[in-house]
């Protein structure tokens, strides 16, 4: 079908860059040096700096990233990582891949965020990682979340997968205040290779080498393996189509922001929030609304409705992480993380890219409100 109004418009991010994004995939051609090299090392140059810190490694996607990250602590069986009941698999599913234990938190009714004061009760004398989540563009609190693991010796990895440019609350990057950060690339984040790709970023430089090491099956040169990596190289193809992206992130950021000051408006002067049929999202700190993800009532007939009206929504997630049948010997079960169940059951994703229109926000909060309307 063909959508009034579309969830994501890659499209209308990569008409007016095409031109840019074919000289890049030319240049690779040309130069015959497929994977890392030169290109890789630029966007690298250029990430680090975008996110404020001194190192940033290509790496073949967000789950690699996630799964390196916990390899260069040495994860393994017996470890435990912390982190949010609420977020795409990829988080706690590396986690279970190293053959460690992921320990699932609740999470805060307003951010969708890890609830900081939910994580110490999780604590064992197992406990290695702390892996907060910046879900939907929107960074998790992390001052208690750094302190409690500074207290307790434990490592933080943020999963920035999806706020790559936000700022948490002291006005500090995503990606920059763990030990480190790792982030997707995949094409609908807010900065889309034209394929899969991710990367890592840190501070330190040990932990750099260590990584780097790692991204080339634990070589530090050809053929001589001190440790087992794996192949979490990135592709040039993808460095050179995002360094022509990076160059835009900040205006498409700056649109994302008043496409959700838009949809705030319309659903102030459309009653809906007052009469309770939804919520907006709030956004305390730098949020780049990777989603604007709402709170509706009656969820599933509201978006089989805006459907109908040829409007796209996403529910992300539909299935908390703890109820997830691959991790069903971990032993959690319903109720045990009520916040996170509750999101899971009432929250939608609207339609947002930077190209999306007043007009087509106002189909989309217009049929909202009639679904309500319909008795
Ligand atoms: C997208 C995403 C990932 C995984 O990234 P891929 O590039 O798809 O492997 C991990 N965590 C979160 C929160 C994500 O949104």
């Amino acid at each position: 079908m063909t959508w009034r109004v579309p969830l994501v418009d890659l499209d209308s991010l990569h008409r007016p860059i095409r031109g840019e994004i074919l000289e890049g995939i030319a240049r690779c051609l040309d130069r015959q040096n497929f994977i890392l090299g030169e290109e890789v090392a630029k966007l690298e140059e250029g990430l680090a700096a975008y996110c404020e810190v001194p190192f940033a490694l290509g790496i073949s996607s967000g789950t690699d990233a996630l799964l390196v990250s916990l390899m260069a602590y040495g994860i393994g069986p017996g470890d435990e990582v912390v982190t949010s009941a609420f977020s795409f698999f990829a988080t706690a599913g590396v986690v279970s891949r190293l053959g460690a234990t992921p320990v699932f938190v609740d999470i805060e009714e307003e951010s969708f965020n890890l609830d900081p004061a939910r994580i110490e009760e999780t604590f064992t004398e197992r406990s290695r990682v702390i892996v907060p989540v910046h879900l939907y563009g929107q960074c998790a609190e992390m001052a208690p979340i750094l302190a409690l693991a500074e207290e307790r010796g434990l490592v933080v990895i943020e999963d920035a997968a999806q706020a790559i440019g936000a700022r948490d609350i002291e006005g500090r990057r995503a990606g920059s205040m763990g030990s480190i950060g790792a982030f997707s690339f995949y094409p609908s984040k807010n900065l889309g290779a034209i394929g899969d790709a991710g990367m890592v970023t840190t501070r330190e430089e040990g932990l750099w080498e260590t990584l780097k090491r790692l991204r080339t099956h634990g070589a530090s040169r050809d053929y001589l393996h001190e440790t087992v990596g794996g192949n979490f190289r990135m592709d040039a193809l993808q460095a050179a189509a995002l360094s022509v992206k990076l160059r835009y992130l900040d205006e498409w950021t700056r649109k994302r922001r008043e496409r959700a000051r838009c949809y705030d408006a319309l659903f102030a002067e459309s009653e809906l929030v007052e009469e309770g049929n939804v919520r907006t999202p709030t956004a305390p700190s730098d949020h780049v609304y990777h989603q604007y993800v709402i709170r509706a009532r009656e969820r599933q007939d509201l978006r089989a409705h805006l459907t109908e009206e040829g409007i796209g929504t996403g529910i992300y997630y539909p299935v908390p992480l703890h109820l997830q049948p691959c991790f069903h010997d971990l032993g959690y079960g319903e109720g045990d993380f009520p916040v996170a169940e509750r999101a899971a059951k009432e929250s939608l994703a609207l339609p947002m890219y930077p190209s999306l229109t007043d007009e087509q926000q106002s189909m989309v909060v217009s049929a909202i409100a009639a679904f309500y309307r319909r008795g």
